[in-house]
């Protein structure tokens, strides 16, 4: 995640602390120290509370640490590489790198968050339960930190994807009809709901009154509601694309046209001739960048004679290129993220290919009709 602080590493997994996450460790750490305590304990001394705050909030980011970590170790144990996890604004987030093979290890990687979480609330019921008796902080700290748990556990397992429960949803349907992508969609179609629920639910929240609340939840579903839409496509992608490169999804014999040639001729040439609507631009056999239609209807016609390729085109420091050996489903993740809907296949500075959105859309599309999932 960009903007994240990088503070150590666990079983080979990276772990950072987004730059939001430290906006929520203090609304986390005031909120125990100076209301919750506070309110269940009138005759704590001042600094009592601030420890104990202090210890409770601390505990509960590594709850939500161990929560991820369940994932990430599982994962890798089916040979699934996790490169980090980052605590954030919404809690904690695992960088899980592609999807199960198959839906018992979807089951599996979904289900040890909540796990983790069951029995961390188990473990701190258990102390608050033994503490009672001789120690009234570590009983206060234990029975918070055993109901939030068991509320992180209950609010995962939510049945939308992308959170644990869709998750576990998803490979539900997978497992009963060997449907990856129709397993997917429905899973997706609950996340929506959910995201929507939230939405909602803050609105009433807010317009009875109860604004901070409302706005939370307001904001929890519009990021679920982001969630659902990307990682059902790269989902849907990771799925259709698997072990296909970029060299097999790009148009190799695609034209290239110098930087030098007029709109009219590029028009006339190019567009016309080989009915394409973006082309490679080079200088000297070197790819320069890329010209696209659209960069073309931005100049009046008359204008077309007079004015060059160069002039219009997206520079190369501004594009994203691909190497022929790449993974199309990484490539085409890229390409969204961008919004660039053609990029340019290169090996050693020379133009090898092109590769577009729509060609690898229709290859998805026809490989789902042909029933691989
Ligand atoms: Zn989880």
């Amino acid at each position: 995640m960009n903007g994240s602080l990088r503070v150590g590493s666990i079983l080979g997994v990276n772990i950072a602390l987004h730059y939001s996450w430290f906006l929520v460790f203090g609304v986390v750490l005031f909120t125990l120290s100076k209301i919750y305590f506070p309110t269940y304990n009138l005759d704590w001394s001042e600094w009592a509370y601030w420890l104990v705050g202090s210890v409770t909030a601390v505990l509960f980011f590594v709850s939500v640490l161990l929560h991820e970590l369940a994932h990430s170790v599982v994962a890798m144990r089916h040979d699934i590489p996790v490169k980090h996890i980052t605590l954030f604004l919404f809690g904690g987030v695992a960088n899980i790198k592609r999807e199960a093979e198959n839906p018992s290890i979807e089951l599996a990687i979904a289900a040890a968050g909540p796990a983790v979480s069951v029995l961390l609330s188990a473990f701190f019921g258990i102390i608050w339960f033994l503490s009672r008796g001789f120690s009234v902080h570590l009983a206060a700290l234990s029975f918070y930190l055993g109901t939030i748990n068991a509320m992180l556990a209950l609010f995962n397992l939510i049945p939308g994807f992308p959170m644990d429960g869709g998750r576990i949803l998803r490979a539900t349907l997978w497992q009963m009809t060997s449907n990856f992508c129709q397993a997917t969609r429905v899973a997706s179609i609950t996340g929506q709901i959910v995201a929507y629920s939230f939405m909602l639910g803050g609105v009433l929240l807010a317009v009875m009154g109860n604004w901070l609340n409302g706005v939370w939840l307001i904001f929890i579903g519009w990021f679920l509601h982001n969630a659902v839409e990307s990682s059902y496509q790269q989902s849907i992608a990771q799925n259709l694309l698997r072990g296909v490169s970029v060299a097999e999804m790009m148009a190799k014999d695609c034209p290239v046209v110098d930087e030098n040639v007029s709109l009219k001729d590029l028009v006339d040439d190019y567009v016309l001739r080989y009915a394409a609507i973006a082309f490679p631009v080079v200088h000297n056999a070197l790819l320069v960048g890329i010209v696209t239609l659209d960069n073309v209807k931005e100049v009046p016609r008359e204008k077309w004679p007079g004015t060059v390729v160069a002039d219009v085109m997206t520079g190369i420091e501004k594009l994203k290129t691909f190497h022929p050996w790449e993974d199309a489903s990484r490539a085409l993740q890229q390409m969204n993220e961008r919004d660039s809907p053609q990029a340019p296949v290169v090996e050693g500075g020379q133009v090898v290919g092109l590769l577009s959105k729509t060609r690898i859309l229709q290859f998805m599309k026809l490989r789902e009709e042909l029933g691989a999932h």
